[in-house]
């Protein structure tokens, strides 16, 4: 027989990760599922790059930095977790509910949690790629960027026309040994004159009105590119060690209407103890909606807790409600 999760959670974006930690820590037997093949959700596809200053204890902090330790928090007490499976269904059953994923399998839960943000967000490829091949290297080019570190002394191309491309452009040119962006258009969208001068500085190599016409690839390795200039059909080969690129996104909606959950404005409204109007699904971080709400990493700490917590006491009646860590890992040695 399958065994039952305490809990699942699902959605490994900062929220889910906490939660997934928080989880752990009160002792419930708990999985994370998380659609992307990274944890992180929100902040590894929007700003991995960027510095954040609203964590308590945390006076700045990078945001993969940020993920990358709430990664090693959450898997502290060892969960499972699943990646590359997005939920599509949630059946109620007797006593609890079964879950099943875009990969078909199945898994039940007593509780669930949904810290699933809006839903998943997918990178879109650029059009004029569709002519290019071959086919399997194309579906592997990042569209976030990985670890800083995994840049270091590389050749890295950006191709895109967004504050986005320039923005990963000036992160990846402190350890990168050359980066050149691609534009395909004349202009970078919404670019600020600073940031102008920051790629100056960087000394970022800049392609405009122009697109890539071929890759050069040995041994299943990218070496480099041919690119051609699109008004004037110069071309020329350019050096690359590693390619990413951004080209805007859609988002995956999370089919929460047909799991019974009640929506307003696009938002799951949820008691006090972070339940939806489906007894036994709980809700945290920026898809829930109360008086007071900020969509913030923190507030979604708070949320999981308090939804967890709650979780905790529906699963286990004699369960306390708030037990401080300091006494649970005085005990647990
Ligand atoms: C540009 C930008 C800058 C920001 N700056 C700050 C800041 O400085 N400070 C701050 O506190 N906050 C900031 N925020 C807000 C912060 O990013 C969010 O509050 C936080 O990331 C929300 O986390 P979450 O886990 O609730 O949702 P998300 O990060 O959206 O994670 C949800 C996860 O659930 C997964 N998922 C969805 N549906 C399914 C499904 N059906 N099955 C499986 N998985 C699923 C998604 O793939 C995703 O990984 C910023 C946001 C943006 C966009």
């Amino acid at each position: 027989m399958q065994k039952t999760f305490d809990i699942v959670i699902i959605g490994g974006g900062t929220t889910g990760l906490f939660a997934t930690y928080y989880a752990t820590m009160r002792g419930l037997d708990v999985l994370l599922i998380e659609s992307q093949q990274r944890l992180g959700g929100k902040v590894m596809q929007f700003f991995p790059e960027k510095l954040i200053y609203d964590v308590g204890g945390l006076p700045e902090i990078l945001g993969e930095q940020l993920v990358k330790q709430m990664e090693e928090q959450a898997r502290r007490h060892q969960p499972p977790v699943v990646v590359g499976q997005f939920v599509t269904n949630i059946d109620q059953q007797e006593d609890g509910f079964t879950l099943t994923t875009s990969t078909k399998e199945k898994y039940q839960a007593k509780k669930v949690l949904l810290a699933t943000g809006a839903g998943t967000f997918h990178a879109k490829r650029p059009e004029e790629w569709d002519a290019l091949s071959p086919q399997s290297f194309k579906e592997t080019v990042p569209t976030t960027l990985d670890d800083l570190v995994s840049y270091t002394d590389k050749h890295v191309v950006i191709t895109g026309n967004s504050k986005v491309n320039v923005s990963w452009a000036l992160y990846v040119s402190k350890v990168a040994s050359e980066v050149t962006i691609i534009n395909n258009q004349q202009t970078f969208q919404h670019i600020t004159e600073e940031e102008q001068e920051a790629l100056q500085n960087a000394q970022v190599n800049i392609y405009k009105n122009t697109k890539i016409k071929d890759f050069l690839i040995e041994n299943d390795t990218l070496t480099g590119m041919i690119i051609k200039e699109t008004s004037n059909h110069v071309e020329q080969t350019i050096k690359a060690d590693c390619l990413i690129t951004y080209n805007g996104i859609s988002l995956q909606e999370t089919p929460f209407t047909q799991w019974g959950i009640v929506m307003e404005k696009g938002r799951i409204n949820v008691n006090a103890c972070m339940e939806t109007n489906v007894s036994g699904i709980f809700a945290a971080g920026d898809i829930v909606q109360y008086p007071g709400k900020t969509m913030l990493i923190a507030t979604g700490y708070t949320d999981a807790m308090t939804a967890i917590n709650h979780a905790h006491m529906q699963i286990n009646p004699k369960a306390k409600e708030q037990v401080y860590s300091t006494v649970i890992y005085q005990t647990r040695k």
